[in-house]
């Protein structure tokens, strides 16, 4: 198991209120977590290190070798949950942090699967024999326009609106999260993205990406797309390879 992360600012902003954490855990497993944050000049990066701290505190100080798979399941959910009520309270605290709040996708690979948590609109994907699929579905009203056949995904990675998402870390006191366990093979390798390289980059590119190039050129490369691309966002990748 091997994970490379890299963020860049993008061309445009000159705050990357996104955040990533790479953690090794014992016995080969690992967590692998990305976030975008939102909410003005200072809630964004304060919403997105917030989920970054906390949930990697909560899996480093719970994690067990021995936990089984329901355990790791209910962990990553746990972990995600703590970060909504750590975000949320900051933000009743304070006036300027009011309605802050984050994306997150995370990845807790642990004996041969990948439990995974996810809110918001950054994503999962899966590369297997050199086909990517995306394994996550954008909380977001350009998505539930794509479910509707009402656009296509290309048409929604172009739309102005695709940055409204319907749901966040931190902006209630409760969140819903979507959790799935995939089971990874040798060579699989799995790419937890925001949005800025997503709206970017075409699946086609992404793909030819993963495929052609090692996990550490390809986080690089991937990152270089997107600001060729007008890097009109702060862009993030991490990618596992199993
Ligand atoms: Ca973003």
């Amino acid at each position: 198991m091997k994970i490379v992360g890299k963020t860049d600012v993008g061309m445009v902003r000159d705050v990357n209120q996104d955040a990533f954490k790479i953690l090794a855990l014992g016995q080969g497993a690992g967590l692998a977590l990305v976030c975008d944050g939102m909410g003005g000049a200072r809630g964004g990066d304060t919403a997105s290190y917030i989920a970054k701290q906390v949930i990697t505190d909560t899996i480093r100080e719970k994690y067990d070798d021995a936990m089984g798979a329901e355990t790791a399941k209910i962990l990553v959910r746990e972990a995600v949950l703590e970060a909504n009520r750590s975000i949320y309270q900051t933000a009743r605290e304070n006036a300027e942090l009011a309605g802050m709040g984050t994306t997150v996708v995370l990845a807790l690979l642990y004996q041969n699967h990948a439990y995974v948590a996810h809110v918001g609109d950054s994503r999962l994907y899966r590369c297997r024999d050199s086909k990517l699929s995306q394994l996550t579905r954008d909380h977001s009203y350009i998505q539930e326009m794509v479910d509707r056949g009402e656009l296509s995904p290309d048409q929604a990675r172009q739309h102005p609106d695709r940055n409204f998402i319907t749901r966040a870390v931190g902006v209630q006191w409760d969140v819903d999260i979507d959790l799935h366990i995939l089971e990874l093979k040798p060579g699989d390798r799995l790419l937890l993205c925001t949005d800025g390289l997503s709206s970017t980059c075409p699946d086609e590119q992404i793909e030819r990406v993963l495929q052609q190039e090692t996990i550490e050129e390809a986080a690089e490369i991937l990152i270089q797309l997107a600001n060729q691309g007008g890097g009109h966002d702060n862009i993030t990748v991490v990618i596992v390879e199993s």
